[in-house]
Formats: structure tokens, sequence, C-alpha cells
């Protein structure tokens, strides 16, 4: 139950994510989605591949739920095959595909606009006098959609409509009076095509290929298929996967101009269309608020990552310092939400160790969020190292005289005269409070005596040793200015000469 409560969350903190996210975007994010969802709706409403799109939807459930609850191996098999998937998809739904972009792109105004009030007249008259001589007849009448796709073989004609043309093509004497007839823009375009036929379907029971192929080409797309039964005599029309008998030559008029000029239709007939309409419209928009929200709540699950900080101590007494220091970085283990995450970079992170009460001796120091200062919504799950061992020592500030270590003799017959050290001195810090405080010293690097051959400045090191720290930053370098006498002088002389020039400087 543990993890089922970890991949729920907390759903108040879950709702407050989703409406940090709720602006103009996400409006609009919601809309974009929910139209693509209503053109997949109204793509796969009558298609023939509505069971392998549930079929899909189901498998997506799973993956969906499986990855929610955190399970292994279904979403290893979902992933490794995803690119075969898509290819199968994309085979399957390859019409609908191909549908679904003819939709989204059919903005454009109705085909039949031309098609004015005498022309719906004409045809409706030439239909009912086909039903009445029982010749069959199938006639397309396309909408938005392009209808070619759908069409097989057939005989281009591309004439101006007329009655007795239309009449001849469906005469059962002539070769080409097999098929539909498409008109477009008042011309008959092609005749004797064949459309694709509808599923066995309870409302068809009765009726024949004819019926069918017009029921198949109005499941598919947007046109106005006209079938006149050859064995009832009958005026049959199919629009959008719907099936509706014509008893009246004026009725079919009036289809014939609702659909040629659908924006002139009486209000009530539209209202009846968005209503009919409407209920998909409101679940496709349902769904992609849904699907929005999953989006962002998945986006926004807790995640992890680490964060290598330095570290650093604040509240230091001015008589204590930090020694011994077992680590001078942490690596941190933190968690949030993705967007929580992006902002814990070590920057943003401060790790202080507050000395403000602490007392000289060996330390141990627990890493814990408290002491931590994490951006908000982050949290630290684990520390490596997960404490830190240091010492607190007490500080003396005390003056250390620097030492030159002159090791060796000068070269034969020279000797030294003196030797300057500049700065003479360093403030320290004393670490023990056992050192003598008075008598301190610092040893410099070792100057070798045999090397000087006249008088010379030498820089050298300090070798602090370890008790001592500098109370600069660092330790100063050290200049020993080594003042050597004349050679080849009798012993004496030697003495004697250098004597004035060292008065002259008193
Ligand atoms: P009717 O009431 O006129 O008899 P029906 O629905 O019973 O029609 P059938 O009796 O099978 O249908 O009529 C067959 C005629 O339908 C064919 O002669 C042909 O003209 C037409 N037809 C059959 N299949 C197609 C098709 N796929 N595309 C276009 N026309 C077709
Ligand atoms: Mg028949």
């Amino acid at each position: 139950m543990q993890s089922l409560r970890e991949a729920f969350g907390d759903t108040r903190e879950q709702l407050e994510l989703i409406l940090t996210f709720l602006d103009e975007r996400a409006f609009a994010d919601i809309l974009l989605l929910a139209a693509g969802l209503y053109l997949i709706y109204r793509t796969f409403r009558f298609s023939g591949s509505r069971r392998i799109l549930s079929g899909v939807l189901f498998l997506a459930v799973i993956f969906i739920l499986s990855r929610f609850f955190g399970l292994r191996a279904v979403p290893f098999l979902f992933i490794t095959f995803r690119d075969l998937f898509i290819l199968l998809l994309i085979v399957l739904f390859q019409p609908e595909i191909r549908r679904m972009l003819e939709r989204a792109m059919a903005f454009r105004g109705f085909r039949l606009e031309k098609e004015g009030a005498f022309f719906s007249d004409q045809l409706s008259r030439t239909i009912f006098d086909l039903a009445r001589a029982r010749t069959g007849a199938i006639l397309i009448l396309p909408g938005r959609e392009s209808v070619e796709a759908f069409l097989n073989g057939g005989i281009e004609a591309g004439a101006m409509y007329s009655d007795a043309l239309l009449r001849s093509i469906f005469d059962e004497h002539s070769p080409g009076h097999d098929g539909a007839v498409l008109i477009e823009n008042e011309r008959i375009k092609r005749f004797a095509l064949r459309l694709p036929l509808a599923r066995e379907n309870t409302i068809l029971k009765n009726l024949g290929t004819r019926h069918h192929a017009g029921m198949g080409l109005s499941e598919r797309t947007d046109a106005l298929v006209i079938v006149v039964s050859e064995e009832r005599g009958t005026v049959t029309t199919f629009q959008s996967g719907l099936m509706e008998s014509v008893r009246e030559q004026s009725e079919l008029v009036t289809k014939i101009q609702n659909f040629a000029y659908r924006s002139q239709q009486p209000a009530g007939e539209r209202l009846r269309e968005l209503l009919q309409t409407a209920p998909a419209m409101a679940a496709s928009l349902l769904l992609a608020i849904l699907l929005w929200g999953g989006i962002i709540l998945s986006e926004g699950r807790i995640r992890q990552t680490e964060v290598k900080v330095p570290i650093e101590s604040v509240g230091r007494p001015p008589g204590l310092m930090i020694a011994d220091m077992s680590h001078h970085t942490v690596i941190l283990r933190l968690s949030g939400t993705k967007q929580k995450l992006n902002q814990a970079t070590p920057e943003n992170i401060r790790l202080r160790l507050n000395l403000r009460d602490a007392a000289p001796g060996r330390l141990t120091y627990s890493i814990r969020s408290r002491n931590l200062e994490l951006p908000p919504g982050v949290e630290m799950i684990a520390a490596d190292p997960p404490e830190l061992r240091f010492s607190v020592v007490a500080i003396n500030e005390s003056e250390a005289r620097i030492r030159p270590n002159l090791a060796g003799k000068l070269p034969a017959g020279l000797s030294l005269e003196s030797v300057q050290v500049d700065p003479a001195q360093v403030a320290v810090y004393l670490v023990s409070d056992n050192a003598d405080r008075k008598n301190l010293s610092i040893p410099t690097e070792r100057i070798d005596l045999k090397n000087i051959t006249e008088s010379t400045e030498v820089a050298v090191r300090l070798l602090p040793p370890a008790v001592m720290r500098p109370v600069e930053k660092r330790w100063p370098q050290i200049k020993v200015r080594l003042t050597v006498s004349q050679p080849s002088l009798p012993a004496e002389e030697s003495g004697d000469l250098p004597e004035p020039s060292l008065d002259a400087d008193n």
C-alpha cells in the first residue's frame, strides 16, 4: 500500500501543482488537445478499424498503469518494441491517418458552393425519375474532404451536368451503368466508380451491395451519397454514416441545398447538428483536461538528483577554528519535482556548519535537512558522507620569529657579515595551548651556504609547525639577505675593512 500512496502522492499537493501550471498556455494546450481528440473520434467513428483502435487504447492504458505503479517487465517490453508498435500503428491506420490529415486541412469552403437552387432541383428530379423507372443509381456529392482516396476504377467524364447524361449513364444497357457517379461543381466528373463497402451492419441487413457502398463512403468521408434502389425504387441518402430514406422530391432538394450551403441551414437544423456533436465535443474536452492533468502530474512526479556542494562554516567564535576537516565537499541526494530540481544547483544550496555553540574538541556533524539551505520544494534524501568529522580548536594570536635555516659553510675565505630577514616575524594563530607562546619561531627552507659566493638575497618558503596557522590568508614568502665579507685579505684586515661601512650606515 506504501507504494500505492507514493504513486498517487499527496492529492492536495498534486492539485496545487496542476494549478501552478494553469495559465493561458495551458488553455491553448487543452483546446488543441481536445481538437485533436475530436478529430480522432470523428475519423474513427465509423471506421472499420474501431476494433483495432480499442485494442490499441487498451494497450496504452495497460502501459500507463504499469508505469504508474512502477512495474518493470511490462513497460520494458513496451519500450523495447516501441518502434515496432509505431510502425504497426501507421500501417494499420494508414487510411485513417490520411483521412485525419485531410480533415484537419479541410478548413476551406464547401466544394458544392456553386451548386445553386436550380441545380439541386434538376438533380432531385432526375433522381426521382430514375427511382420511378427502377433504374439503380449511386451518386456522390463530395463535402469538404477529398473522396479520391476511396474511389476505385471509373471513367473520366468531366461533362456539364444534364438530366439526359445522368440517365444515359445509369441506363442498364450502357456499359458504364455499374458503379457510382461523382458530381462536383455541377459537373459529372467520373462514373462507373467502385466505392468501399460498409461493414456488415444491422441497419443495412436487408439491403444489397449498392447500399453498402453508399454507407461505406459516407463512413469514410463527409460526402453526401444518394442511392436509388433498382429493386425497391426508393431514394436513400447516406451522410456521415447515417442512412435516411427520402420520400419526396422536395425533401431531396432541401437536403442537397443544406448539404451544399451548410452555413445557410435553417437554425433548427443547425441546432440539431450541434446537439448531435456536442456530447462528443464535451467528451473530447474532458478527456483533454484529464490527459493534460496526467501529463503535468507525470512531469511533476518526484524525481531525484545528486548535487556536490562545498561545506561552509558560520558563526565561528573569534577564538576558535576548524582543523582536520574530514571532507570539503558533500554529495547530496535530493528529491523534488523536475521543475524544482532544476533550481537545485550548487550555487543555490548552502551546507553551513553552525559553530556558534561549538567548544574546542573533536566533533562529528551529521548532515541533515535542517542544516541545509535548499531551494523550495527540494528535499534531501541522503548525503555522502553522511557526517563530517573535524576538530574545533582554540586559537591564540601571537607573533612568531622567522628563523632562517642556514646550513653548511661558506666557501673558504668567506665569512658571513650579517643576515637580514624580511619580514622578521609573522602573525600566527596558535592551535595548541601547550605551545610556548613567548619564544615562537618558524624555520625557513634550508639555505645552503656553500653555494653563496657573494652578498645576495634569497627568497624562501616557511616550514611552519602544525600548531601554527597564518593570520593572513597564507604564509608569506621570506626574503633572506646574506651579506658576505670580501675574500683574499689578511685575517685582521679582513675583519677591519667592512667596519667603516657599517659605521657609515649608522
Ligand atoms: P438495389 O436496391 O438497387 O438492388 P442493392 O443495395 O440491393 O441495390 P445490389 O442489388 O447488390 O445492391 O446492386 C448491385 C449494384 O450496385 C451493382 O450493379 C453496382 O452498380 C452497384 N454496386 C455494387 N457494389 C458497388 C460498389 N462497391 N461501388 C459502386 N457501386 C456498386
Ligand atoms: Mg439488390
